[in-house]
């Protein structure tokens, strides 16, 4: 979005408020400060694009080395232990595109398009009440009720602030945007946050390992990069997914995604090293993190016994992430309600429908959708 409306003129302030450490939300990259090398695409593998044209700040990340074409080999695990190569998921489909040295690197690409004029970044901050007064700005606050920020016009690029899952998730009596909104009889936005909330969501379970020597080498020289498992594939082993991910120094990392089954199953289970985890300031339950790490495990080295054998995945390094919303379910927030003038928010996420709903391609098209409105409806070119 802030890349867009860059490239469309606007020369105002722009603040971007983050709860990651990095950019990327679910296309980040899981990377280590003692081992430089190890960059594991623990949520989206790849973007693919299936509709056109194709999104305007498609071709500046690729002539930027952000992202670069894909080409890797795919597979369909099919029942249960059949493997059809070359047939692709509905991720698969279109044109493939991967972040060179990381999937995040495509949103680090994103926020270099803003160019000189910039964008004030604010990481590992979560935006926890939402407020406006009568024809004054939007103010930010953390869980604190300290002011984060103020803003002319808030845009909400995920749905936490505007669901019902953070109640759900953080345990908030209220969802923050809702009742902002309140007061402000902007009935656009009520309409918007009334089907926002019907949203569902899938989530997933995901199992990261990273192998060396033999076993890394076993991994490389599989003929698949990419594995995707049918429905019967899925019922029989809980997994979705296998993305095989060689790193520069030989190593090979392994993410495989659960099923959605699997994850609805072990909802609670979040994973020790998660964002979640870290901002709920959980205790730890070791025993039931285990137990879906084997759980995963098992399936993973069971449903490729007959490609790889002989693996011990206590070698490598076993961990767990879990997104509890993953992919929103259709039909989505309309397009008609993502601009509130009125109130001056916008929404732009893979959540709005629309080409691309539920992917990298849906978030990017909603983003450069909701900035050209912007643009043209707030007059927001002068800044
Ligand atoms: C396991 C998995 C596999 C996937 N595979 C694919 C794939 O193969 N191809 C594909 O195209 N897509 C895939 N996706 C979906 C893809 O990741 C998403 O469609 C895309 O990342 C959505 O981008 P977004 O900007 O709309 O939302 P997000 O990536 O969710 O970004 C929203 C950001 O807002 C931040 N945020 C939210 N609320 C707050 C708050 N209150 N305060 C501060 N920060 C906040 C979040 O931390 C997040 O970083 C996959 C997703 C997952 C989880």
């Amino acid at each position: 979005m802030v890349a867009q409306l860059r490239r469309l003129g606007f020369a105002g302030e722009l603040s971007l408020w983050e709860t990651g450490r990095g950019p990327g939300g679910r296309a980040s990259t899981r990377r280590s400060r003692r081992d430089d090398q190890l960059v594991i695409d623990h949520g989206a593998p790849l973007l693919n694009l299936t509709g056109s044209p194709d999104p305007a700040l498609l071709a500046p990340l690729l002539a930027g080395g952000w992202i670069a074409p894909w080409q890797g080999p795919v597979a369909m695990l099919e029942g249960e232990s059949r493997l059809n190569i070359g047939r692709p998921d509905s991720l698969g489909l279109g044109q493939l595109f991967v972040g060179c040295g990381g999937m995040d690197r495509l949103s680090e690409g994103l926020l270099q398009l803003v160019g000189e004029a910039g964008v004030a970044l604010h990481y590992g901050t979560l935006v926890r009440h939402l407020a406006r007064q009568p024809q004054g700005p939007w103010q930010l606050f953390d869980a604190d009720r300290q002011l984060l920020g103020e803003a002319d016009w808030l845009v909400l690029s995920g749905t936490l602030l505007a669901h019902p899952r953070s109640g759900w998730i953080f345990g908030w009596p209220e969802v923050p945007l809702v009742q902002a909104a309140a007061p402000l009889g902007d009935l656009q936005l009520e309409h918007g946050l009334t089907t926002l909330a019907g949203i569902r969501f899938e989530a997933r379970s995901n199992l990261l390992l990273v192998f060396a020597g033999e076993a890394a080498r076993a991994w490389r020289a599989l003929p698949f990069a990419l594995v995707n498992f049918d429905a019967a594939a899925q019922q029989r082993w809980g997994l979705r997914r296998l993305r095989i991910q060689p790193l520069a120094d030989g190593r090979c990392a392994v993410v495989a995604h659960s099923s959605d089954a699997f994850a609805a199953d072990h909802l609670d289970v979040v994973g020790s090293r998660s964002a979640v985890a870290r901002l709920l300031q959980l205790p730890q339950e070791p025993g039931r993190e285990q137990t879906v790490i084997q759980a995963l495990g098992e399936a993973v080295v069971q449903s490729l016994a007959p490609w790889i054998s002989g693996l011990d995945l206590a070698q490598a390094a076993p961990q767990l992430m879990r997104w509890g919303a993953a992919f929103p379910l259709p039909p989505g927030l309309p397009r008609a309600l993502t601009l509130c003038a009125t109130s001056q928010v916008g929404f732009c996420g893979d959540y709005v429908a629309g080409p691309g709903f539920g992917r990298i391609e849906g978030a990017m098209r909603s983003a450069e959708g909701l900035a050209a409105a912007l643009v043209a409806a707030a007059g927001l070119r002068s800044g």
